[in-house]
C-alpha cells in the first residue's frame, strides 16, 4: 500500500474549500469552481462577449496566456490550502483542473515563477514549482527552475502601478543559446506584472518565445459560472486555443 494512501486512512482528507471529509474537493465545491471557458481573448485567455485576437489585458512580453479558473472565492480557497496551509499534493489536483481546461503546450520548457526567497524560507517549498513539476508529468514536458528572484517588497495589497514597479527586476536568468519556447507556471495571475517581468527575465537571457499557464486568473470582466455553460460550449472553446498559438 502506498505511503499517501496509508496516510489518508489515517487523516482522511477534507474538501479544501468547505471542509467537508471525503475528498480534497467535494463534488459541490467543485461545481462552484469557475472554469475557463466562453468567448475570449486567442492570445492571454481573458473572456470576452466575443472572441478576440490581442486585448487590453494581455500582458507585455508573452505569446500566450491561458488559465484553468477564475479567481472566485472558491479557487481562492483551493490555491490557499496549497500556499497557506502546507497541502502540497494540492498541487496534483489543481495539475488536473489545468489539464482538464488547457490544451499542452507544444515542445516547451515549463518554468516555475520562483517564490520570494523570504516567502520560500517561510514556506519550505514553492507551490508554483509544485504544480509544474505536477503539469511536466502529465504534459510529458521537462521542468527547470531557471528564474532566480530577488527578495523585494511583498505584493500583497500592492497597487497596479506599485506591483509594476516591485516585480520590475526582481527576476533573473543565465543566459543561454539553447533555449525551447518557455511556458511560465505559476498559481494565480493578478495584474500580469509577475508573469511579464519572468518574460523580461528570459528574453534577456536569450529566450525568444514565453508563454505562461496560471491555475486561476483574476480577470476584471465577470467570470463565467461554470454550470451554466453547456458541455458543448466548454468544448469549443478547449479546442479553439489549440490549432494557432504555439
Ligand atoms: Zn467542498
Ligand atoms: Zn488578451
Amino acid at each position: 500500500m502506498r505511503i499517501a494512501t496509508l496516510l489518508d486512512l489515517v487523516f482522511p482528507p477534507a474538501c479544501a474549500c468547505c471542509g467537508l471529509p471525503g475528498a480534497d474537493l467535494c463534488a459541490t465545491c467543485d461545481g462552484a469552481l469557475a472554469r475557463r471557458a466562453g468567448p475570449e481573448c486567442a492570445r492571454c485567455g481573458h473572456p470576452w462577449s466575443i472572441a478576440v485576437d490581442t486585448c487590453p489585458e494581455c500582458p507585455p512580453k508573452i505569446d500566450r496566456v491561458r488559465h484553468a479558473l477564475h479567481y472566485t472565492p472558491a479557487a481562492q480557497s483551493l490555491v490557499l490550502a496549497l500556499k497557506e496551509g502546507g497541502r502540497r499534493r494540492l498541487a496534483e489536483l489543481l495539475a488536473d483542473l489545468i489539464v482538464a481546461t488547457v490544451s499542452a503546450p507544444a515542445a516547451c520548457l515549463l518554468v516555475p515563477v520562483p517564490s520570494t526567497p523570504a516567502a520560500l524560507r517561510a514556506r519550505g517549498f514553492n507551490q508554483a514549482a509544485l504544480v509544474a513539476r505536477a503539469l511536466g508529468r502529465r504534459w510529458d514536458l521537462p521542468v527547470e527552475c531557471v528564474l532566480v528572484r530577488g527578495d523585494g517588497p511583498r505584493q500583497r495589497g500592492a497597487s497596479a502601478t506599485d506591483r509594476r514597479v516591485q516585480v520590475r527586476g526582481a527576476f533573473h536568468a543565465s543566459p543561454r543559446t539553447d533555449w525551447s519556447p518557455v511556458t511560465l507556471v505559476d498559481d494565480v495571475m493578478t495584474t500580469g506584472s509577475t508573469l511579464a517581468a519572468c518574460a523580461r527575465a528570459l528574453h534577456a537571457a536569450g529566450a525568444r518565445r514565453v508563454g505562461a499557464v496560471v491555475v486561476a486568473r483574476a480577470c476584471r470582466h465577470a467570470p463565467i459560472v461554470a454550470a451554466s455553460l453547456t458541455t458543448a460550449g466548454r468544448g469549443a472553446t478547449m479546442d479553439s486555443s489549440r490549432t494557432s498559438r504555439r
